[in-house]
């Protein structure tokens, strides 16, 4: 039968990595391997109160019934004037399309835009999930170099950037490095895009995660014309609820309905009506938001003491200032894969950084996520890591 699967389908491949990051879900293993949200950060009664509401008043027919493809009007007008006033940029109702997670906005714009063969430039190491989505359309990637400052946008020639059809960047806390695009790199990245006619596609699930507070202007605020921004609601309020956004130009918005009338109709009406209830009571997120920053910044500053405390020092890792990871890169003859073979008999796991590379280049990294991890046990298991790599320091 599998000489019946289109060629779209015969190319996809199931990662080894996430076959072995199966055992990872076992509850003896100290898991740094996924990359999901605190439920400890879940603002629960909240959404047992929205529900309630929605269930209860006259919006359980709006909630029940189909919606229009582009999503439940005041959610879109909430996060209009909610990215509006954030990012001082004016953002319109018909800008916004409500999208079942931003994941499926990545499928969608890479169906949009991507023939095969198309170039498509990534940052280095790059969202795996983005990459998954894109590849169904086999894309060619250009790998833009990144260090700690975030991609490097002086290395993208014009040519290059005058070619591809876009470039797929997250600037804030990236997944898998925790890194943040600095300031002036965003200004030099967006004159190159509106130079080029570059379009940016800007993921920032992990925006309002930024511990300190203090944002750096989005891409989109910098070059609204060039840029097709991607908002989620899966770590400001909960990933079971399947919603994210997508901020864009009316012309990409009208072409994104398209496509998402074929692929789903819509968004969940039910999960529409309740993040609304959520969002729009008593200033909601100017109080939670704090709460998750201070639970994930706890964590972080708990792991970054025990990296601190057991790591040898041929080790480096960077000290994220917001979201949920840390990049770990080990002496170079060291390879993560092998290692998580070893930690998973040890009951360790984390993400060996190969998986995010559009074409495996480094293998000698890891993504270590801490904010579902309690703090003893982050502690035991960064220990318990610190002991193998030692070992193979030695050895
Ligand atoms: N983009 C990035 C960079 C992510 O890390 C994630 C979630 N892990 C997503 C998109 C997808 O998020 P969601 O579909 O839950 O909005």
């Amino acid at each position: 039968m599998h000489q019946k699967f289109s060629h779209r389908a015969q190319v996809l491949k199931s990662s080894a990595i996430r076959e072995i990051l199966k055992v990872t879900e076992q509850p003896d293993i100290i898991s740094f391997a996924g990359g999901l949200p605190a439920p400890d950060a879940f603002p629960l009664t909240e959404i047992k109160t929205a529900t309630d509401t929605v269930l209860q008043s006259k919006d359980i027919y709006g909630a029940l019934q189909y919606g229009p493809t582009e999503g439940y009007a005041p959610l879109r007008q909430w996060i209009a004037d909610y990215l509006s006033a954030r990012d001082q940029t004016a953002v319109k109702p018909a800008q916004v399309l409500i999208v079942t997670g931003s994941q499926q906005a990545l499928d969608l714009i890479g169906k949009m835009l991507i023939d095969s063969d198309d170039k498509v430039l990534v940052e280095t190491p790059t969202y795996l999930g983005a990459l998954q989505a894109f590849n169904q359309y086999a894309p060619e990637y250009i790998a833009i170099e990144s260090d700690s400052e975030g991609l490097k946008p002086e290395t993208i020639s014009d040519d290059v950037a005058a070619e591809a059809k876009f470039l797929y960047t997250i600037p804030n806390f990236q997944n898998p490095t925790g890194r943040r695009l600095t300031e002036s790199r965003r200004q030099t990245l967006v004159a190159k895009a509106k130079h080029n006619h570059l379009i940016l596609v800007e993921d920032d699930p992990y925006g309002d995660l930024d511990y300190q507070g203090h944002r750096l202007p989005c891409l989109y605020s910098l070059a609204p014309e060039n840029t097709i921004y991607l908002g989620s609601f899966s770590k400001i309020l909960t990933p079971g609820l399947r919603l994210g956004f997508i901020v864009a130009s009316e012309q990409f918005i009208g072409k994104l309905v398209q496509l998402k009338q074929a692929a789903d109709l819509h968004t969940p009406s039910l999960t529409q009506y309740i993040a609304y209830q959520v969002l729009s009571k008593n200033n909601f997120l100017t109080h939670h938001i704090p709460k998750i920053r201070e639970i994930y910044a706890k964590r972080c500053q708990y792991m970054l003491d025990s990296l601190k405390r057991y790591m040898p020092r041929q080790v480096h890792w960077n000290q994220p200032e917001g979201g949920m990871f840390i990049w770990v890169e080990l002496p170079e003859n060291i390879n993560a894969t092998e290692l998580l073979s070893d930690a998973i008999s040890q009951k360790v796991a984390f993400v060996p950084g190969e998986t995010f590379y559009a074409h495996a280049e480094k293998t000698n990294c890891f993504r270590l996520a801490f904010v579902t991890v309690p703090e003893e046990k982050i502690e035991r298991g960064i220990k318990i890591l610190a002991e193998m790599i030692n070992h193979r320091i030695h050895h």
